[in-house]
């Protein structure tokens, strides 16, 4: 069996070993949870990514363009398909709503679904 288990946080020597769930450093009896399920937590972070109309992942700062006209709520004129927002920004928005950014019309919650990465 490989040795995976990891050195002490606290003094940094190595004759650690798992105790249940945790490890124990015999050295200076310090105790720490063992980190299960980080691959799951990875794979939540991978399911959270904001992906546009065409499947590419966006990420904070990108620009993107609308692909459809929207109506907005509150305001008389529509985003135009076509559109240029700059300076996106992913949240988690209500009704879908996973990215604010600055368009025309001001600061604005859209769904990445109808943008494409510029
Ligand atoms: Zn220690």
């Amino acid at each position: 069996m490989p040795h995976n288990t990891p050195a002490c946080p606290q003094c940094t020597l190595e004759n650690t070993y798992p105790d249940g769930d945790h490890f124990i450093c015999p050295d200076c009896s310090f105790e720490w949870p063992q980190q299960e399920g980080s691959e799951d937590a990875q794979a939540d972070e991978a399911s959270k990514v904001v992906r546009d109309a065409n499947g590419n992942p966006l990420a904070d700062g990108d620009a993107a363009i609308l692909i459809k006209d929207l109506k907005v709520k509150g305001a008389s004129s529509v985003l135009k398909k076509g559109s240029k927002v700059k300076g996106i920004r992913l949240v988690d928005g209500p009704d879908g709503h996973n990215v604010d950014c600055k368009t025309d019309l001001g600061s604005l919650l859209l769904k990445s679904e109808f943008l494409k990465k510029a």
